[in-house]
């Protein structure tokens, strides 16, 4: 009888045994910092899939960014992923990768590359969904890439610094309030599925970490939009300190365009809604 591609993953050596095999040491500069608790991987993405009403990811073109030594990428190929796409860097993770393709095929492609030269937009059909424990050394730039072009993707799962998750869903007035919270709320629901421990990793980081399940919203941002919003917002937070009226004053008309908005020209940067910033980018 055939097996399915949970019973080949379950057939695998453990992780553990893996990496003593590979003898993976992890690699600082690539932000290397591994799961290797199957109990960990399966619940991130069992909360995942579960908040989305989802049983399996049957039907679904599944992307991760750094697998590592493979936690996660066994985790999303026991819910069956029509296909499930890998991008790492690190050769030694690859040859873990080619490991687990020869039990899968092509269930599973081994992309040996940098995640943010990576376009997941053009391959594949929808729906399209991505997982990830970032390397935390480029999360952000990451997710900034992937908010740009969320049309095309219907989630994404995905482990940050914990203070990180923290600017991305910040409300306005605080100080974790940024330019990352607001294209991120511009774009997406934003659900935090879980914080981890340090202990969780390999090696253990000194900080926490936090699972954030983004969807989509319906009203989708337009190219023009979104770089209207980072220039308001990069000049606003720029001189977070200073009010409006002097941190956005290179805008053209700005001062008419705040009265028009009903937005007082003495408010600063941390004072304005993300729906604010988006009114701001369709005025001028
Ligand atoms: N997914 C694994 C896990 O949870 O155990 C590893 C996560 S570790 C935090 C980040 C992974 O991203 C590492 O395997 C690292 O080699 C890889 N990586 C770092 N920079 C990358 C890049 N620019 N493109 C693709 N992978 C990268």
């Amino acid at each position: 009888m055939t097996k399915t591609l949970a019973e080949k993953i379950e057939m695998l050596p453990s992780l553990k045994v893996t990496v003593d095999a590979y003898g993976l040491m992890a690699k600082k500069a690539l932000g290397q910092n591994f799961l290797l608790d199957s109990n960990i991987t399966n619940k991130i993405i069992k909360l995942s899939l579960e908040k989305q009403n989802l049983k399996d990811y049957h039907g679904i073109y599944t992307y991760e960014v750094g697998p590592g030594p493979g936690g996660l990428t066994r985790a999303i190929l026991s819910q069956s992923p029509e296909k499930l796409t890998v991008v790492e860097m690190d050769e030694r993770c690859i040859n873990i990768m080619e490991d687990i393709k020869a039990k899968v095929g092509e269930k599973l492609e081994i992309i040996n590359g940098d995640a943010l030269q990576e376009d997941f937009t053009n391959k594949d059909k929808a729906p399209r969904h991505i997982i990830s424990n970032l390397p935390y050394n480029i999360s952000v730039p990451l997710l900034v890439k992937w908010l740009k072009d969320i049309k095309h993707f219907q989630s994404l799962t995905l482990m940050f610094q914990k203070e990180v998750a923290e600017r991305i869903m910040a409300k306005t007035e605080t100080k974790d309030y940024g330019r990352i919270s607001i294209l991120s709320q511009l774009s997406c629901k934003i659900e935090k599925l879980m914080d981890l421990n340090p202990n969780c990793f390999t090696p253990a980081p000194k900080i926490w970490s936090s699972v954030l399940l983004f969807t989509p919203l319906e009203r989708k941002l337009t190219q023009e939009q979104i770089s209207k919003i980072e220039r308001i917002s990069t000049l606003a937070f720029g001189q977070r300190r200073k009010m409006l009226r002097q941190s956005l004053k290179t805008i053209s008309n700005i001062e008419e365009i705040l009265e028009k908005l009903n937005i007082p020209s003495t408010l600063r940067a941390e004072n304005l809604t993300p729906k604010q910033y988006l009114e701001l980018a369709n005025n001028i």
